[in-house]
């Protein structure tokens, strides 16, 4: 790293021989910038050579003919920075001082003190004994974790006993989260267990010799950097769970997130598509690194930002500034499984070049020379566990389920499972629970998800090959899907004291049954789908209190309960109490089908809608309905769902005759709860447009086609009230998969 004062200028040298070296992150973020922005193209980097100027308040970047006497002036101005205070330390784009990374070596000192900053100012993200919270509640008796100090595996009682418990309670271990892949990873078997429990049997050495196999680099890493931060006991699903180990394996993966929850933190190793890339910037000098292992290769740590001494020089947009701590483009990013670890752990040392530390209150990056919990510095965190609240958040469960849903599997059967151990923690306020991703609270408003109207890509079907996934449910696909109804609800819902535009948001009117399927293949009746609505005049509605703004107008109101200390709602809703042992996955008892009986009518998906009426955007799958007249009579979104095997063996009658059911009904009054969703709105032919004051009346319609005498999603849409009301109706039985 080159040292550069005011009014001064450093030769940077070749661009391509700055660009193929490795170890200077400044000279590589500037190479990488300008190709960036299409200063320079790729293939005149070896012709040119450039020069950094400074020149008291910017930096410029020169650029000129490889070997020639450079020219002023000619080269992309890169950043204007400000003097600041009066010690003159440079500030660039509010950053403070930058630090200096080293591509070779994640420096443990700095992570260590994030961590002791973090244990002191920011407890409340690590109470071991945090008695109110779900997850430590879990019937887990014990643990395998592996022992950093004596390099083997050890069986850990948690309520006190074995080798790695102290008086003070449970061991403190650090968790790992990474990406499998295709690779082979040894794992502990019932075959191995005992000779993996013996002392030193998991050193490189010893390992490889009694396995004929090296540990995985990933792990080893991991397992080097958490001993190098004083940490004795790590966690990793191979190794920590006996791979053939029956009903103790089904425990540990049922426990899962108490597993991440437990942890004193949890390392995510996202560099790299598989779990043999290692941790770069790891040494593995102890116990014999090179050895065994080449080293590893340096960090990525060419970033958006280069520093110098006392100033940070920003080669990009600050938008980008936190895509390193989130991952976002790594295969990390992507996968189901890991979704629920970062979710359940309380925090997070992200290695993906940079290093980060994430708690709930604050997000460190390494290349921000900023304490820890500094004052006035922005963070976002991602979802922690730690944060769900106790009452029924839609807007987060929304947004969990908007980020789960774009997430990849290996084996689609696994999308309940890996969202399971979520789900379980949800239902502590979501009572009493879901079914198929759907919590049963508010069942009707969430069976309206869609897909993204304005992403061109379509949602693609999730394929179980053990159990079949319902098409109702958000689970049975992949993509970007459009929640707004959701978010609607949400908002409305825990607005009280605002000015709402009805109480009643949605009216449920379908009463859901769940059904199994016994082995001779009939449909067996179950329960019905808890109801808010059904049981509001029950006792469970007890305890609620009403409170008016004083002289406001009669809906001005918001209703309260003691269980939820300084939270008001619009309406109340059923408090269950909680039970001492939930049930941990209801979803398992019962089939797919919903049972219910409901209206229905045919309407015509008419012309396609291609541009948002309000937002002059592009719009996909998009439909208008019309009567048998006509008459425009509402809108449909097409699931249009990508790798359908299902959509093979319908007949291909009449594409444009849909089967729509109703399930609830809404009523909007107030224009701007209805102008960002409710695209219809602004269509000239919707009735309500004129009359912007009235209310606007809609059903909430699923479009259905029919296999087997089980009916099956194709689409949801909303029609007018006014058109289905004077439309000739019949009621049907459905059973719907
Ligand atoms: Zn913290």
């Amino acid at each position: 790293m080159v040292e550069l004062l005011a009014h001064s200028s450093v030769l940077l040298g070749n661009l391509e021989r700055i660009r193929t070296k490795r170890d200077c992150a400044g000279c590589q973020s500037i190479v990488a910038a300008l190709v960036g922005v299409k200063e320079v193209a790729e293939p005149d980097l070896p012709g040119l050579d450039a020069r950094l100027r400074f020149d008291g308040r910017s930096f410029f970047c020169d650029l000129y003919p490889h070997r020639q006497e450079p020219s002023t002036s000619r080269g992309p101005m890169l950043w204007q920075i400000e003097p600041a205070d009066a010690t003159q330390r440079l500030y660039v784009a509010r950053m403070k001082y930058a630090r200096f990374m080293d591509a070779n070596r994640i420096d443990t000192g700095l992570i260590s003190s994030w961590i002791e900053t973090c244990d002191r100012l920011h407890s409340n993200a690590i109470t071991h004994t945090d008695g109110a919270s779900p997850m430590t509640q879990s019937n887990l008796p014990f643990l395998y974790l592996i022992d950093l100090e004596q390099e083997c595996l050890v069986r850990v009682y948690l309520d006190g006993g074995g080798d790695g418990s102290s008086a003070d309670g449970p061991p403190c271990y650090v968790a790992l989260s990474y990406v499998w892949g295709r690779v082979e990873i040894p794992t502990t078997t019932t075959k191995n267990l005992a000779q993996l429990q013996q002392p030193g049997a998991l050193s490189p050495q010893t390992f490889a010799r009694t396995s004929g196999t090296r540990l995985t680099r990933t792990i080893a890493d991991a397992m080097s950097l958490a001993s190098r931060l004083g940490i004795r006991f790590f966690w990793t699903d191979c190794f920590c769970t006996v791979q053939d180990g029956g009903a103790e394996k089904t425990m540990f993966i049922n426990a899962m997130a108490s597993i991440y929850y437990r942890a004193y933190f949890t390392i995510v190793a996202s560099e790299g598509p598989h779990g043999d890339f290692g941790i770069p910037g790891v040494c593995r000098d102890k116990n014999g690194g090179p050895s065994v292992d080449p080293p590893p290769p340096p960090r990525d740590i060419i970033c958006r930002h280069m520093t110098f001494p006392g100033a940070v020089l920003q080669t990009e947009d600050m938008m980008g500034h936190s895509t390193r701590s989130i991952c976002e483009g790594t295969p990390w990013s992507t996968r189901a499984w890991t979704f629920q670890e970062a979710f359940f752990s309380r925090r997070l040392l992200v290695c993906n070049g940079t290093v980060s530390w994430v708690c709930r209150s604050f997000r460190s990056e390494e290349w921000v020379a900023c304490e820890h919990g500094a004052k006035g510095t922005a963070h976002e965190t991602p979802g922690f566990i730690s944060d769900v609240p106790d009452w029924p958040d839609m807007k987060q469960f929304g947004r969990l389920v908007l980020e789960y849903a774009k997430r990849d599997l290996t084996f689609d059967d696994d999308v309940l499972a890996a969202f399971a151990g979520a789900a379980a923690v949800l239902s502590q306020s979501f009572r009493p629970g879901f079914h198929f991703g759907l919590p049963e609270m508010f069942f009707d408003v969430c069976l309206l998800w869609e897909g993204d109207r304005r992403n061109p890509r379509p949602l693609r079907r999730r394929e179980g090959k053990a159990i079949r996934l319902p098409s109702w449910s958000w689970v049975s696909v992949k993509g970007a899907l459009f929640l707004d109804m959701w978010m609607c609800f949400g908002s409305h819902f825990y607005a009280g004291g605002l000015l709402l535009p009805d109480p009643r948001l949605t009216d449920p009117l379908v009463r859901w049954r769940k059904t199994l399927l016994r082995p001779d293949g009939h449909l067996v009746p179950g329960e019905y789908v808890f109801s808010a609505v059904h049981e509001n005049s029950s006792s469970l509605i007890s305890g609620w209190s009403l409170t008016r703004q004083p002289g406001a107008e009669q809906t001005d109101y918001s209703f309260s309960h003691p269980t939820f200390a300084n939270k008001t709602f619009s309406l109340p809703f059923p408090v269950l109490a909680q039970e001492k042992e939930s049930n941990p996955q209801p979803e398992t008892m019962y089939g797919a089908i919903l049972a219910f009986t409901a209206k229905r009518l045919w309407l015509t998906r008419a012309e396609r809608l291609e541009r948002h009426p309000w937002l002059e955007c592009p719009i996909y799958h998009t439909y208008v309905l019309r009567d048998d007249k006509g008459t425009w009579a509402g809108v449909l979104s097409d699931d249009e769902v990508d790798g359908d095997a299902l959509e093979e063996t319908f007949s291909h009658g009449d594409e444009t005759r849909c089967e729509l059911i109703a399930i609830s009904k809404t009523r909007v009054r107030d224009w701007k709860y209805a102008e960002g969703y409710l695209l219809e709105w602004e269509l000239d032919e919707h009735p309500s447009a004129d009359r912007i004051e009235d209310a606007y009346d809609f059903y909430n319609v699923l479009w259905v086609r029919w296999q087997d005498q089980v009916a099956y999603r194709k689409g949801i849409g909303r029609v007018s009230a006014d058109v289905w009301d004077r439309l000739e109706l019949d009621e049907v039985d459905v059973n719907l998969g």
